[in-house]
């Protein structure tokens, strides 16, 4: 018996990202600069999707084929509506994206956020990048084996713990738990936008607040407090390295900052672990040493801290894997004779960490 194909979308601020996962294991990806404007983001969304479908899994959609596509976009994305709002970055201001993707690719879509799919993909993926290094893309892509993404390992592998915390540093600064394999979303869908609380500081914040720790942990506050403008390196921990004060007081602050945004994430879920993806993760090794040395600067100065071991706690996701993409494509409830039915609102625990009878794979 086989894995059923999956289909996962990640529609980027700047990217689009389209992966087939079936056997367990990527079997396809494909990628583009993203659309603008509600109708130019699901067209190139939908022309990836083809493209990878026509190539992989020609009979996957239409004649009452049933394969299940999960997407997710920047903003506020509601599961139970399909609605995305709010994406300023793609120039969308409000787009059915679960009804326009259906209607074009002919099958349910589940939608969500693109953070809280980031979380869900990390959870899938956890243990599969080199523990307490950056790693590299490569090597997690090429470990994505049958037994990788497959549902008898998720079934059955808790060194994840019942609980992951996934921090994304790219320009701003948002947060997802996935608890038993399911996306807490809370109410109103804003659990995790720890990046809008206010931490101190003057420095004013994109959502009108003044202080918020995205101030401080992002890649906005890296910009901020290294500007571009005069320097020449681009990595501001080499920088710092070769006497570039303001680049080492720079990543001193944001180290400090996401040290800050992980106890805060260990402390308010419990999470046995905290990945950090997005795009700072580019600057690899040394971020995750800088944010290891906060994390055990805050252990000397508390024994209750200590105890919680952070910095064994936090890793870093290898730049360039697709985890949102990859947890888009486990959206959708493998159970979907009532229609589509996003697993991060719909599901019960049980059903939504997989390992569903009839989905083992072998
Ligand atoms: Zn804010």
């Amino acid at each position: 018996m086989t894995a059923e194909p999956r289909l996962g979308i990640d529609i980027g601020g700047t990217k689009t990202a389209v992966v087939l996962v079936a056997d367990g294991s990527v079997q396809a990806m494909r990628s583009a600069p993203s659309g603008r404007g509600a109708s130019g983001v699901v067209d190139v969304a939908v022309r990836l999707a083809l493209e990878v479908l026509d190539a992989h899994a020609p009979r996957a959609v239409g004649g009452g084929a049933d394969l299940p596509v999960g997407a997710c976009m920047p903003g506020l994305v509601d599961p139970v509506s399909g609605l995305a709002r709010h994406a300023v970055n793609l120039d969308v201001e409000s787009l059915d994206l679960a009804g326009e993707l259906s209607a074009r690719l002919g099958v349910p879509v589940a939608v969500e956020n693109d953070v809280k799919a980031a979380a869900l993909g990390a959870w899938r993926l956890r243990g599969f990048w080199p523990a307490g290094s950056a790693g590299s893309a490569g090597s997690v892509m090429s470990g994505l084996s049958a037994a990788a993404l497959g549902p008898v390992r998720e079934s059955t592998d808790h060194r994840g713990g019942s609980a992951l915390a996934y921090l994304n540093l790219g320009t701003g600064l948002a947060s997802a738990v996935v608890r038993d394999g399911v996306v807490v979303r809370g109410i109103d869908g804003a659990a995790g936008e720890i990046g809008h609380l206010p931490v101190g500081g003057d420095a004013p914040c994109t959502c009108g607040q003044v202080g918020c720790l995205e101030t401080v942990a992002s890649g906005s506050a890296l910009a901020r407090l290294w500007p571009a403008v005069g320097r020449r390196a681009t990595n501001p921990f080499a920088a710092a390295t070769d006497g570039d004060a303001l680049a080492a007081a720079a990543v001193d602050v944001v180290c400090t900052g996401v040290g800050l945004a992980v106890q805060l994430l260990a402390l308010a879920s419990g999470a046995e672990r905290v990945v950090v993806g997005g795009g700072l993760t580019g600057l690899g090794a040394p971020l995750l040493a800088g944010i290891r040395a906060d994390l055990e600067r805050r252990a000397r100065s508390s024994r209750m801290i200590d105890a919680l071991g952070l910095p064994d706690r936090v890793e870093l996701l290898p730049a360039d894997v697709p985890v949102a993409a990859l947890g888009a494509a486990w959206l959708s409830a493998p159970d979907r004779a009532g229609g589509p039915r996003p697993a991060s609102v719909a599901s019960p625990p049980g059903l939504a960490s997989v390992g569903l009878p009839g989905e083992r794979v072998g």
